[in-house]
């Protein structure tokens, strides 16, 4: 079996070198834990911060080890008691073809109801990001005006959808590439979206929310999170869920400049963390479900093929190459 593992500290922008691709033996699975073969995993912006080497909210991963994260993929052989040859599970193994995983940290998911990818997305944790920063930390309500950056991600994607199905006065989304901007606007159904390539965010946000917003969900940070607090409204609030502009800094950026703006306009800016959220999750699932099936939700996924482009699509997700969840397939 194959799997990437981490073999040095990205210092700055990760590089190809910092990983490599290593086989190694299948064994039969141990009393209490299953074998399962990877069918997609999924790479997500956090796993940045776990190649450094820095106390934080999840360890870091360790140098010359497989790295993890989440991963779909079908039960080969069992060793535990509610597992059986040819289930579908969710688990935290992924990076790799074949993963033996304890029984605890693997969860049935039934790929009648949905395809397997949508686990790892829509459905999985990015899907209850957007779902918990929406509702629960943002407390959004009917008739806020909502801005969310990285609009066309696979969390912003849903953000933005969720807060137009409960009634938002308007919906404005930011992303990086003119294609991404008219997906936005023309599939998602945003109100207003722009390139914040193209030009300052403060002013393109102005222009797109004349009258302010109410609610900012933050996947960006930097001036995207300044522009926001210039265009949030009395009492507004924002979910700072992600600082991806950031994550291949190599020395900390200066905060916003009008911070002083939270005191006049009674602002509330306040982390996520989506682990803290799972007790949402039935009443994400039933909710998002319906969405889905009824296809007022859309999602979108893009998919890189083979394990061996595993690093890659990393990268490409760090640099915006995907619409929706980034995926990798195994196939072989
Ligand atoms: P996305 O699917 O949104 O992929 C990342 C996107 O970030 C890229 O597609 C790219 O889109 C955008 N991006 C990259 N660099 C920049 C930049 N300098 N400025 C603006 N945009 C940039 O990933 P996720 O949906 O998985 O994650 C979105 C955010 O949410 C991340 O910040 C992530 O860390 C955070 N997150 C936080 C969680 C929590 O519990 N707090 C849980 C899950 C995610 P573009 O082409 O538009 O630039």
């Amino acid at each position: 079996s194959r799997e990437w593992h981490l073999v040095a500290r990205p210092h700055g922008w990760p590089v190809p070198a910092d990983f490599a691709l290593r086989e190694t033996p299948v064994a039969e699975p141990a009393e209490g834990r299953i074998l399962v073969r990877n069918l997609h995993f999924s790479v997500d912006p956090y796993m940045r911060g776990r190649m450094n080497d820095v106390k934080s909210y999840i360890p870091p991963f360790a140098l010359d080890a497989p790295m993890d994260g989440g991963a779909v993929g079908e039960v080969v052989a069992s060793n535990a008691e509610g597992f059986a040859v040819g289930d579908h599970v969710l688990h935290g193994l992924g990076w790799r073809e074949y993963a033996d995983v304890p029984a605890k940290g693997a969860t049935k998911v039934d790929p009648a109801l949905a395809p397997l990818s949508s686990y790892l997305g829509v459905l999985g944790m990015t899907g209850l990001t957007a779902y918990a920063g929406l509702f629960e930390v943002a407390s959004f309500k009917e008739g806020d005006a909502v801005f969310v950056s990285g609009a066309a991600g696979a969390v912003g994607s849903q953000v933005g959808q969720m807060a137009r199905l409960k009634g938002a006065s308007r919906v404005i989304g930011s992303a990086g590439s003119d294609e991404k901007v008219k997906f936005l606007v023309e599939e998602l159904g945003f109100d207003a979206a722009f390139n914040y390539k193209n030009g300052p965010v403060k002013d393109q946000l102005r222009e797109a929310a004349p009258d302010g917003i109410d609610v900012y969900f933050d996947n960006v940070g930097g001036d995207h999170l300044e522009a926001a607090i210039s265009s949030l409204n009395v009492h507004g609030r924002a979910t700072i869920c992600g600082m991806i502009a950031q994550y291949n800094d190599t020395e900390p950026v200066p905060g916003p400049r009008n911070m002083a703006m939270i005191i006049g306009k009674r602002l509330r800016l306040q982390g996520v963390l989506v682990g803290d959220h799972y007790g949402l999750q039935n009443q994400f699932v039933q909710e998002v479900g319906g969405w889905l099936g009824s296809g007022e939700l859309k999602h979108r996924e893009t998919f890189v093929e083979g394990i061996e482009n595993g690093v890659d699509a990393f990268l490409g997700l760090l640099r915006g190459d995907n619409t929706g969840k980034m995926i990798v397939s195994v196939t072989r």
